[in-house]
């Protein structure tokens, strides 16, 4: 998943992206309300972790903007302690969650993955396609019952081909799922994980086709 995360606080930034990168989540980060305003233009999102005491434009301008121009991005929120109304207006302005400073990064680990279950597994914990599963809260890919070992990215890759099953992924869609902006990106990374990813899948029977011209496309 591409996720924007809008913190001023450096140190509580650095560490947010470190877990997040962990579990193969691409993070931009922006440390204004301005950065983040500029990020928000492309749509290209799977969740949004905004601190809502940013230097004007605040977290809560940004959120208003968001919702305004239409955007359904999930959001979570971080709130002070003891900011009851921060929390209030954060949830009426549009934000899915919010988590109240300080927290505990297992907590942190756990809203994010909640909302992308929510907003991206249709509530499920699970990908189910073919005889492959894929547990979001474990990040790890099954086929039948069996484990198949899979690097973070490899599983990112298939993750999204399963979420849209069907329908044609192309590599843009796929680096932009992948990669933050401080990202180097070779030019054929997504054809390296595809072959991979075809090799180690070969035994569940799973066809990812290319589509020439256009992108992959899981049967
Ligand atoms: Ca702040």
């Amino acid at each position: 998943m591409r996720i924007l995360l809008v913190e001023d606080d450096v140190v509580l930034a650095t560490a947010l992206t470190r877990v997040l990168n962990q579990t193969a989540h691409a993070v931009d980060s922006a440390e204004t309300g301005e950065q983040a305003r500029d990020a928000l233009k492309d749509d290209v999102y799977d969740l949004v972790i905004l601190d809502v005491g940013l230097p004007k434009p605040d977290g809560f301008e940004v959120l208003h903007e968001l919702r305004q121009r239409g955007s359904h991005v999930p959001v979570l929120v971080l709130t002070a302690r003891d900011a009851l109304e921060d929390r209030v207006r954060g949830l009426d302005l549009g934000a899915d969650d919010y988590l109240t400073k300080p927290f505990d990064l297992p907590e942190f680990e756990a809203r994010v993955r909640a909302l992308i279950r929510r907003v991206h597994y249709r509530a499920s914990p699970e990908l189910k396609h073919g005889r492959l599963r894929l547990d979001s809260a474990g990040r790890r890919l099954f086929c039948d019952d069996k484990p198949v070992e899979l690097s973070q990215r490899e599983l990112a890759v298939i993750e999204l081909l399963m979420l849209r099953a069907g329908r044609v992924v192309t590599k843009e869609q796929m680096v932009d799922h992948l990669y933050g902006w401080a990202d180097d990106v070779g030019s054929n990374a997504m054809e390296v994980y595809i072959h991979r990813l075809r090799k180690k899948l070969e035994a569940a029977e799973i066809n990812i086709r290319t589509v020439r011209g256009m992108g992959y496309l899981l049967d």
